[in-house]
């Protein structure tokens, strides 16, 4: 990790909306079982409103994808319903290389959001934690930050006409806990801290994995950290479009480095600290 990219980033306030914290995550992709405990809390949580019955601010994908739904010749439509999931989580490669992971996506709370300045009636804004919220108060439903967020992370609530999505659990930081994503989690993947303060879990894994293999240390009390973290690389995910992510990741093993790229390649190679080539720029716009 580049220490002067990271300070660039994370080393002062938020040059356009001046929080001086900047609360993130850390996931080792190693650990994901894929359970979707995270996804529950969440919901469990915060969604109980009206309207809320088919929303999920944390998702957790499967990659690759699989075949939804397969294939069946025997089916009228040649296609077999009847067992649709069963053909989700299919590895991909020939066997013994064979790759999939699980992919736990919530917000982002990017530094550079791109839902914040396409709303019109200013409803969008990032708190002094760095956390980006909706004022519903405010919200006009003109569903901009929906087109606006790449990560596709805002959901309309059909019922209540407004934008909603994942608010970091801001009302239990502000009680000094963690997220309710990062306190169930099964896999023990997540670190949550401040990305902004040099001396936190997370900013010094991020910049320093080494300190992964001292994850089971009590006295640096990395709890939730793995200890392949010093193979592995510290990505965000997408970071190519541009929004400073504040969620990163611990690169899972076993996956060809073509299809990382596909994921975590691009712009945040720049971020920490490699060549931005032409080369690297075609490769990735051809994937
Ligand atoms: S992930 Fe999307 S919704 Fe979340 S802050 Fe970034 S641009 Fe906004
Ligand atoms: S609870 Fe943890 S292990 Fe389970 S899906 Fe969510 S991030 Fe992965």
């Amino acid at each position: 990790m580049s220490e002067e990219l990271w300070q660039k980033y994370y080393g002062q306030p938020n040059p356009i909306y001046g929080n001086k914290r900047q609360y993130g995550m850390l996931l080792d992709l190693n650990k994901c079982l894929g359970c979707h405990t995270c996804t529950i809390a969440c919901k469990t949580t915060w969604t109980d409103g009206p309207g809320q019955e088919n929303m999920y601010w944390n998702s957790v994908n499967t990659k690759p994808y699989g075949e939804y739904p397969r294939q069946d010749a025997n089916a009228p439509d040649g296609l077999d319903y009847e067992n649709s999931n069963l053909y989700q989580d299919v590895p991909k490669g020939v066997y013994p290389d064979l790759w999939q992971f699980y992919l736990p996506r919530p917000c982002n709370h990017c530094s550079r959001p791109a839902c914040l300045p396409a709303c019109p009636t200013q409803a969008i804004y990032k708190n002094d934690d760095g956390i980006v919220l909706i004022d519903e108060d405010l919200c006009q439903g003109y569903k901009n930050c929906i087109k606006a967020c790449p990560y596709d992370k805002i959901y309309f609530n059909q019922v209540t006409k407004k934008s909603q999505k994942c608010i970091m659990c801001f009302p239990l930081i502000e009680k000094g806990e963690e997220p309710q994503c990062v306190k169930s989690c099964v896999g023990k993947i997540r670190v949550f801290g401040d990305l902004m303060d040099p001396n936190s879990a997370i900013s010094r894994l991020i910049r320093d994995p080494s300190l992964g293999a001292k994850a089971y240390d009590p006295e640096i009390q990395f709890k939730a950290v793995t200890r392949y973290m010093t193979d592995a690389d510290r990505r965000q995910y997408r970071a190519d479009f541009g929004t400073i992510p504040s969620l990163w990741y611990i690169l899972p093993k076993n996956v060809p480095e073509e299809e990382l790229e596909k994921y975590f390649g691009g712009a945040m190679r720049g971020l920490i600290g490699q060549p931005h080539t032409p080369e690297a720029r075609l490769k990735y716009k051809k994937t």
